[in-house]
């Protein structure tokens, strides 16, 4: 059993380019993790201690990018995993986790009954429930994404993120503390209609939003991590929320200059980049951290347009 990874245990995640798509702006590119997106640092991170500790079923009940996460660590650490979903949840995401190797149960109408599903079966012996963004081990994994960023490029002005339920911003705030950037802003963005940072920080407490009502369903958590809100009083953060049409110009944007497909989750963090409350105007180096997730394809590009979101 050990406590915690060796500083040259590589985890299961990848070390991902930095590019500078000019002098100012250096795009983190955590679409190109093998899962698609950033979550596999800290849930592969959770993972490994969960399988260190004798776990051989790992639990989750995310049928989006966490699950994916889950799905993948589960072949590289060599457990079984079982994703549960609800019953909304379309085939084809039941088959990608499928062939991620998860074997996929369908529990409950909606997704606060499948969750607490989730979690009643990982109180079996041997089992282990793995969050999508609410646990230390997980801001631990993602805070991975900075010591590279320490490597491979110089010292931000500013860091770009987007929010759901947290977990990515409260893993580069650490990240960033432990590298001696304390002082280095982080702009957290959210969709309107998924603005569930903001309305916490107006309220001065973590708050939970009655609905979702954002094309960006990966940052559809009607509440934030109690640590989220925690990171914005004894950190320099700017929360800004974009509206949907903004985070998916921004996704088109970014294809046609980058020839790489992100979700509107993502597009809300680029888009992040150009709104005055940012407070980028005067910073000369910006890195935007590029989440990703596999929520995405041409198809769906073509119905944003066709509904007239585009
Ligand atoms: C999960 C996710 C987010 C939001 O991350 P949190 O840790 O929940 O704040 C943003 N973008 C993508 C692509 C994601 O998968």
């Amino acid at each position: 059993m050990r406590d915690q990874l060796s500083p040259d245990d590589a985890g299961l995640h990848m070390v991902t380019p930095l590019i500078a798509a000019s002098e100012r702006l250096h795009l983190k590119m955590e679409c190109f993790q093998p899962t698609g997106s950033f979550k596999i640092r800290g849930i592969g991170h959770m993972c490994e201690h969960a399988v260190a500790e004798g776990c051989d079923r790992l639990v989750s009940s995310s049928g989006g990018n966490a699950g994916i996460a889950v799905a993948y660590a589960g072949i590289r650490l060599g457990v079984a995993v079982t994703v549960l979903v609800p019953e909304s949840t379309p085939e084809a995401t039941r088959a990608r986790l499928r062939d991620q190797g998860a074997e996929v149960m369908v529990r409950g109408a909606v997704w606060d009954e499948t969750d607490l599903t989730a979690r009643e079966l990982a109180e079996q012996a041997g089992c282990a429930y793995v969050p999508p963004f609410d646990h230390p081990a997980i801001w631990e994994g993602h805070a991975t994404l900075v010591d590279e960023l320490r490597q491979q490029g110089p010292k931000p002005d500013a860091v770009v993120v987007s929010v759901g339920g947290g977990g990515l911003l409260c893993g580069v705030v650490q990240g960033l503390h432990q590298n001696g950037w304390d002082h280095v802003p982080v702009v957290a963005v959210e969709t309107r209609g998924a603005e569930s940072l903001y309305e916490s920080i107006r309220a001065g407490e973590v708050v939970t939003l009655p609905a979702i009502q954002s094309v960006a369903k990966s940052l559809g958590a009607l509440r934030v991590a109690d640590q989220a809100l925690e990171c914005t009083r004894r950190h320099d953060i700017r929360s800004v929320v974009v509206d949907d049409q903004q985070a998916l110009e921004a996704c088109v944007a970014f294809a046609d200059q980058h020839r790489v497909l992100v979700e509107p989750a993502c597009g809300a963090a680029l888009a992040g980049l150009n709104v005055e409350e940012a407070g980028l105007a005067a910073a000369r180096t910006v890195v935007v951290v590029v989440c990703g997730g596999i929520g995405v394809s041409l198809d769906d590009i073509i119905r944003w347009r066709g509904a007239g979101i585009l």
